[in-house]
C-alpha cells in the first residue's frame, strides 16, 4: 500500500535509530524522504539503505539542527529539490547525562540546543511550506523523561518537556492552516542511545516498564505513520506515549 505517495517528508536525526526507521517506513509507503543527520556518512548510509529497498525515495543532508543558519540553508536546499514539504519529523536528539553537581553548562547547552532549539530551527525552515501543504503534519519526538523527569537527566528532561510546550503552541498557531503538530514520547526503545546504558542499567529500567520489554524502532515509526495519516486529521497538540505502560 502506498499511503504516502506524493508526500514529501523531512526526518531529522535519521542517520540511525528511530529516525532511520521512520524515514524507511515513509519510503515504504511511497513518500519521498529527506534524511537528515549530523554527519554525512551517517545520513548517506541511511539514505542508501532506504534507496536499496525503495529506489529513488531518499536523499541525505548533513546538517547540525542546533545551528539556526545551517538549518535554514539546508531547508532552502531541500525545498528547492523537493518542491515542498508535507510532513516534518523533529527527531534529532542527544543525551549528555550527569547529576546536577557535575553537569557542565556545555552539557546543558548542547542538549537544549539540539533537542529543543533544533526543533524550533527546523520548524522555522519549513513552516511556510507546511502551511501551503494539504493538511501538513509536524511530529516532535519527545520522551517519557520529559513527562516524569529523571535523576541525572535534568538537561534532557528540560529539553523534552520544553518540546511538549513547543508542540502545543505550534499546534495552536498552525491549526487555522490545518497543520497538526503532535509529540511522541517514547519510553525505552532499543537503539544506540539505549545500548550505551549497559546491561545492569537496562535491567533496572525494565523494572519500571509494566510490559517488561523494550520497544522497537519500527513500533515508534508506525505511530508516526498514523499521526501523519489522514486518519489522524483531528488529533493535534497531543503527546502520545509509546512506553510499555511506563507513564500510565
Ligand atoms: P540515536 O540512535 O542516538 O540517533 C540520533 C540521531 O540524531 C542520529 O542520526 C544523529 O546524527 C542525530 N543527531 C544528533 N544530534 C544532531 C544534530 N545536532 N543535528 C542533526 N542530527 C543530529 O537516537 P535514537 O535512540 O534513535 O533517538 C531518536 C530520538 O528519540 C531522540 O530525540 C531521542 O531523544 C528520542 N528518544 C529515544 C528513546 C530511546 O529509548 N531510544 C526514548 C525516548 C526518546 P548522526 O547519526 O549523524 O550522529
Amino acid at each position: 500500500m502506498e499511503r504516502f505517495k506524493d508526500k514529501n517528508v523531512v526526518v531529522t536525526g535519521a542517520g540511525r535509530g528511530i529516525g532511520q526507521a521512520m524515514a524507511e517506513a515513509f519510503a515504504a509507503e511511497g513518500a519521498k524522504v529527506a534524511v537528515l543527520s549530523r554527519n554525512e556518512q551517517s545520513c548517506g548510509h541511511s539514505a542508501n539503505a532506504i534507496n536499496e529497498k525503495y529506489p529513488d525515495s531518499a536523499r541525505s543532508y548533513a546538517v547540525d539542527v542546533a545551528d539556526f543558519g545551517s538549518m535554514q540553508e539546508c531547508g532552502k536546499e531541500i525545498l528547492a529539490e523537493m518542491g515542498g514539504v508535507d510532513i516534518l519529523i523533529n527527531n534529532a536528539g542527544i543525551t549528555r547525562d550527569g547529576l546536577l553537581l557535575r553537569m557542565s553548562d556545555e552539557d546543558w547547552d548542547a542538549v537544549l540546543g539540539t533537542n529543543l532549539k533544533g526543533a524550533f530551527n527546523s520548524v522555522k525552515a519549513f513552516q511556510r511550506s507546511l502551511m501551503k501543504a494539504d493538511e501538513g503534519r509536524i511530529i516532535n519526538v519527545s520522551s517519557v523523561i520529559g513527562l516524569i523527569g529523571n535523576a541525572g537527566q535534568a538537561n534532557y528532561a528540560a529539553s523534552k518537556a520544553g518540546l511538549i510546550g513547543f508542540t502545543k503552541s505550534v499546534a495552536r498557531e498552525l491549526s487555522p492552516r490545518k497543520v497538526t503538530c503532535n509529540a511522541i514520547a517514547p519510553g525505552f526503545v532499543r537503539t544506540d542511545m539505549t545500548d550505551v546504558l549497559g546491561e545492569k542499567m537496562q535491567e533496572e529500567i525494565l523494572k519500571m516498564v509494566p510490559l517488561k520489554d523494550m520497544g522497537e524502532v519500527e513500533e515508534v515509526a508506525n505511530l508516526a505513520l498514523y499521526l501523519a495519516s489522514p486518519e489522524a486529521r483531528y488529533i493535534t497538540g497531543q503527546v502520545i506515549a509509546i512506553d510499555g505502560g511506563m507513564t500510565m
